[in-house]
């Protein structure tokens, strides 16, 4: 009995395992060479997943040279024949699969593309190794700033909005999968690197510093940093979390960053607990740069900021950073919303309040400005990515919201915004959508007059 009934249960896994056969083999294709956005269609690619990147990084501020291995590790999300990550320059000297060596090449501008030995199958893990090496290449973007590994008279100033990731390490370069990150990044001794996350350790030997950070949260790709140089560095605590912030010595002194634990703690109190790990701030002496960045637990400045800069940026930890654009086009959401936390703040101090704010813009003639034009939902390409408009006619639609539904709706809305899109991907219609449900009210007139209408709105 026992050896029949063994008989058969082998004869039924058998004709399982035929009719199971034709339906996984052979339907191995490439996954896709961008994630799909309207702005950057090359950024990002299909496929797969990555859940950690783990960056080791040599630099010589003197030669330039950067020295990489990326382990990547992801889960394939189709049967992937080959798949592509994203990287600018850069000579590669090895790629592996699994620990297997892979065949590679390079397409267009950013496409790193790789065939493993043997096709990966939907829903398992892998593991990407890439060995590379040359100087980075500081991209231009569409508006004609500049990005991702940027030289400085010490060390690099290293940003990644939109699409500078690739520009210092291969990667999935969407906002739209958000890893954590581990970064061991070695330099001449003397130099501090700051990246994202908790300092885990910071060793010398022979000459050269290892500095290593953890990023245990989840990051999108575009906030990854390592700017380093000449920094003090200090080191404490907001609340229960460890601070860090990092001063260029030849930048004019200031205290500034002694506001940054008020600053937290009003923010907590609107949009909910500070959403990561770590906090801080990297003021670095690279006016070159033109613009200041809300880096994941640490935002960096190209020079030493104002309070204002300050609480625009570390408003981005709760809207950008832990609740992030889907697609580029929706940036007011981070910086319409990080535009208006600058004038709550200023609120919240008895200073200007974000009605006068809010008048101040309405009151000047549209002939004199070019902040209602394009409008902040439809920013129209790329190069219009960071208008004014993104920002202060974004912050405006913020501010008449709450007029249009009163404080206590409206701050309940921006709460439940944070809370419920917690390290997520979010969509304007999906505020418009909340909006509507907590307020009870149709808004879409209200939305369409203030976002996609291209001239000053006028009622509402
Ligand atoms: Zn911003």
């Amino acid at each position: 009995m026992f050896t029949r009934r063994t008989s058969a249960l082998l004869a039924a896994s058998a004709v399982v395992l035929i009719s199971a056969g034709p339906a996984v083999a052979g339907i191995y294709t490439p996954g896709s060479s961008g994630a799909g956005d309207p702005y950057f269609p090359q950024a990002g690619n299909g496929g797969y997943d990555v859940s950690h990147y783990s960056l080791t990084l040599g630099y010589e501020p003197a030669s330039k040279q950067l020295t990489g291995r990326a382990v990547i590790t992801a889960t394939a999300t189709q049967n992937l024949s080959r798949f592509d990550l994203d990287l600018r320059g850069f000579t590669i000297s090895k790629v592996q699969v699994n620990g297997s060596p892979a065949a590679y090449e390079r397409a267009g501008d950013q496409e790193l593309v790789i065939t493993p030995s043997s096709g990966l199958r939907v829903g398992r893990s892998f593991t990407v190794s890439i060995a590379y090496a040359g100087v980075p290449r500081v991209v231009t973007d569409p508006d004609g700033s500049i990005e991702g590994w940027v030289p400085t008279a010490d060390g690099a100033f290293v940003v990644g909005e939109p699409q500078g990731s690739p520009g210092w390490y291969p990667v999935n370069d969407t906002p739209q999968d958000k890893a954590t990150f581990d970064f061991h990044v070695t330099v001449p001794e003397g130099l501090t690197v700051m990246a994202n996350g908790v300092l885990v350790s910071h060793r010398s030997s022979g000459g050269r510093t290892t500095w290593v950070w953890r990023e245990s949260d989840p990051m999108a790709p575009y906030l990854a940093t390592a700017t380093l140089g000449r920094f003090d560095l200090t080191v404490s605590k907001v609340g229960t979390i460890p601070s860090y912030v990092a001063i260029d010595p030849t930048l004019p002194s200031g205290n500034v960053f002694r506001k940054l634990p008020q600053i937290v703690q009003f923010y907590e109190s609107i949009y909910g607990p500070y959403p990561f790990n770590a906090v801080g701030s990297v003021a670095d002496n690279a006016p070159a740069v033109g613009y200041s960045l809300e880096t994941q637990t640490k935002p960096v400045y190209d020079r030493m900021p104002d309070e204002t800069t300050v609480a625009h940026e570390l408003s981005h930890m709760w809207l950008g950073d832990s609740v992030t654009l889907r697609r580029w086009p929706d940036i007011w959401l981070h910086e319409g919303f990080a535009t208006w936390s600058e004038w709550i703040w200023s609120e919240h101090n008895g200073q200007k309040s974000a009605q006068g704010y809010f008048d101040t813009l309405y009151n000047t003639p549209a002939s004199k400005t070019s902040f209602w034009a394009p409008p902040p939902g439809n920013p129209g390409d790329a190069a219009h990515l960071f208008d004014g408009t993104v920002y202060d006619r974004g912050a405006m639609t913020v501010q008449a919201l709450r007029n249009k539904v009163g404080d206590d709706t409206f701050f309940h809305i921006m709460r439940a915004w944070v809370t419920q899109n917690r390290y997520g991907n979010v969509t304007t219609s999906q505020f418009i959508a909340l909006a509507e449900k907590i307020s009870g009210m149709n808004l879409d007139h209200f939305f369409d007059v203030w976002l996609y209408q291209p001239q000053k709105p006028t009622s509402w």
